[in-house]
């Protein structure tokens, strides 16, 4: 395979009459963060109850089970699953009894230690239910040193890594972001209703205006008194390093991700690359849908006219929901297919956001071959992937990276094209409004948190917990 996997995606909705409704509405727009498993707890005040099922939002809610949960106050969670197998048990939100009652949590994003941390409570005599990382919050929450403490900063600060998450007691909604801000997390409001969610395009789903983003280090309270906020970190621990690949491919085009307008970014992308590098050729075409906005962008900079080379079948699941490798490639071409009247004896140039294993692309680009282009000429909107990701996407073993492993003409090769041209770090970041607040490690091998995998040496448990996705 593939393409990279979405990792989460979470909404929240305190006090309002259709609190489930409206989470449900909220993770139908966060579809594209994850397909694995869907779920949502909810509270009257009292007790917590809660549905988790397997598949896309649809399928894991019936009206039946939604009329079940209704409650005012609820959270919801989208899974892709980057560390632990996917399994049901796994699915989230986790909701747990302690001695201080019941708590559900939604996580998105990876804790750095948790396979550590994980080895230290079990070898202390603590019976995991999950393989998941979010499970070890829940123990920390549950050590009698924690809980004598009177808010979650104390928990907050033993965690390391990528975290956004909503919490939701009988009495309360939680939100936090970890103090890099890695992951999106905002804050918005419906009537007199406070909502949090992963992305913009899950608001406007419910009619909710954005209020702001939670910041990096903040821990947001949202209770019958109303909202309260604080920084539970060091300021020195605040180190913004927004995830740019959220906005680069993972995100919404219509969402607002980190102030940032998906789509325009892309644009801007595809223009960049038109400027760094030019190609002699007929038209424009874009790998649909993550490779639109840049294709456009490209189209517009370069004056070469965009035309639709690819169709997609949108009747089709995503490339990777197949977990057998023989299953995705069936699944590319049922997705795509090339449109020969359009690119029949044309030199092509064909844009699209990332190529990280540079399988599907080859399928891909072996379908335009077929239908006749003369030439094919591949612009990626981001640079080569040549490191892992440990805070949260599924590229966490070199070896499977292309970029990698492989030299540009070895990859033109492989995908049997023409050229091969990525966009430049320096035009990537110039494409933001603040580059300096960008994480850019599987690019640059730049790490904002060092990890063990990064540097040190990694626990047996954690690569065990990693999924290993064959090329
Ligand atoms: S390493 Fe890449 S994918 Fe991972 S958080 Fe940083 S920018 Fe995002």
């Amino acid at each position: 395979m593939g393409r990279p996997r979405e990792y989460c995606g979470l909404f929240g909705v305190f006090d309002c009459d259709d609190a489930v409704e409206k989470v449900y509405l909220g993770l139908y727009s966060l579809q594209h963060r994850g397909e694995e498993s869907a779920g949502i707890a909810s509270s009257d005040g009292t007790r917590i109850i809660h549905h988790r099922g397997p598949g896309l939002v649809n399928d894991a809610f019936t009206p039946q089970i939604l009329k079940g949960l209704k409650n005012p106050h609820a959270i919801g969670h989208v899974r892709y699953s980057t560390f632990g197998p996917s399994n049901i048990d796994n699915a989230q939100p986790l909701v747990v009894r302690y001695s201080k009652g019941e708590v559900a949590i939604a996580h998105n994003g990876q804790l750095l230690d948790a396979g550590t941390l994980r080895e230290d409570y079990e070898v202390h005599g603590s019976i995991f239910h999950t393989t998941s990382d979010t499970e070890v919050i829940v123990h920390l929450m549950a050590k009698p040193s924690h809980v004598e403490k009177p808010n979650l900063s104390h928990v907050l600060n033993h965690l390391r890594g990528a975290f956004s998450l909503l919490f939701l007691t009988n009495d309360e909604m939680v939100g936090v972001r970890d103090p890099n801000g890695f992951r999106p997390l905002l804050l918005g409001k419906v009537n007199n209703s406070y909502v949090m969610a992963s992305e913009t395009c899950a608001l406007d789903q419910i009619g909710a205006e954005y209020i702001r983003d939670v910041k990096p280090g903040e821990v947001i309270y949202v209770n019958k008194d109303g909202l309260k906020s604080e920084i539970y970190c060091s300021p020195r621990r605040i180190r913004p390093s927004y995830c740019i690949f959220e906005l680069i491919y993972f995100s919404r085009p219509d969402s607002k991700v980190f102030g940032e307008s998906v789509h325009l970014f892309r644009k801007r992308l595809g223009m960049k690359l038109a400027e760094e590098l030019p190609v002699d050729a007929d038209i424009v075409i874009a790998v649909p849908d993550g490779g639109n906005s840049a294709a456009l962008g490209y189209s517009l900079a370069s004056g070469i006219p965009l035309d639709y080379g690819f169709i997609r079948n949108h009747y089709v699941g995503r490339t990777f929901t197949q977990p057998q490798q023989r299953g995705r490639h069936q699944r590319v071409e049922l997705k795509l297919n090339a449109v020969s009247e359009v690119v029949e004896g044309k030199k092509v140039v064909v844009v699209d956001d990332s190529i990280v294993r540079g399988t599907t692309s080859r399928s891909r680009l072996g379908l335009l071959r077929k239908a006749g282009a003369r030439e094919i000429h591949v612009r990626i909107s981001c640079p080569p992937h040549r490191f892992p990701c440990y805070y949260g996407i599924d590229f966490q073993i070199k070896d499977e990276l292309i970029a990698a492993n492989y030299t540009l003409e070895e990859i033109e090769k492989f995908l049997d094209v023409e050229s091969l041209g990525y966009l430049s770090a320096e035009g990537l970041l110039s494409c933001t409004s603040s580059p300096r607040n960008f994480c850019t490690a599987c690019f640059t091998g730049d790490y904002p948190v060092p990890s063990e995998a990064s540097g040190k040496k990694i626990s047996k448990r954690e690569i065990k917990g990693r999924k290993s996705v064959t090329v």
